[in-house]
């Protein structure tokens, strides 16, 4: 019978007696016993510690997950489909979309400048995107799917680009707009 042991967590105290108990000691080779003064499962908490944001390894981690991301799609795209499935009917999970919603909405319109472009109106509650060369309703539906999409595209894009194609309108102007020829032409043409 031993009369002492063999390792003990320096994080928790857990103390290993037998070679048994030694299994659940993280491997080092360098140290007595082969395992260091630490167990797997304070090493492990330690670990997810370091990788949270303001962590030892958290722009490490990041790095990986960011080149993960860009290799799976399809991956991502699943596991986002998955956790919309499973949260899509929660008050919270609701609220934290429309805040995200909301502030992407807010940071693209101030991206374009903040205000109407015909009349200067500058309340961002009645401001929309319009399409400089009309059709944005079936764009949105075709291309877009939702609105949503289209903001987090302006959001990410060069401003060069999405100046060509896209202006701030408020309502009343964006209104005003369809009675103009230019678009009124468009649709009908579209249409037949
Ligand atoms: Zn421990
Ligand atoms: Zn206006």
């Amino acid at each position: 019978m031993m009369s002492e042991y063999l390792r003990v967590c320096r994080v928790c105290g857990l103390e290993a007696w037998t070679e048994e108990d030694l299994e659940q000691f993280k491997k080092d080779k360098g140290s007595r016993y082969g395992r260091d003064t630490i167990c797997k499962k304070c090493f492990n908490e330690q670990q997810r510690l370091n990788k949270r944001k303001g962590g030892k390894y958290h722009e490490k981690q990041m790095a990986t997950h960011r080149k993960w991301v860009k290799e799976n799609p399809d991956k991502v795209n699943q596991k986002a489909h998955r956790y919309y499935n499973r949260h899509k009917d929660k008050m919270e999970f609701k609220e934290r979309c429309r805040s995200y919603n909301r502030k992407t909405r807010i940071f693209v319109i101030e991206k374009m400048g903040g205000k109407c472009v015909k009349c200067g109106f500058s309340d961002w509650r009645a401001l929309q995107i319009d399409h400089i060369n009309g059709g944005g309703k079936k764009e949105i539906e075709t291309k877009w799917k939702s609105s949503h999409k289209l903001y987090r595209y302006i959001r990410d894009a060069p401003i060069e680009e999405i100046k060509k194609e896209y202006q701030l309108l408020c309502a009343n102007c964006n209104c005003i707009k369809r009675y103009e020829p230019k678009e009124n032409f468009i649709r009908r043409r579209n249409k037949t």
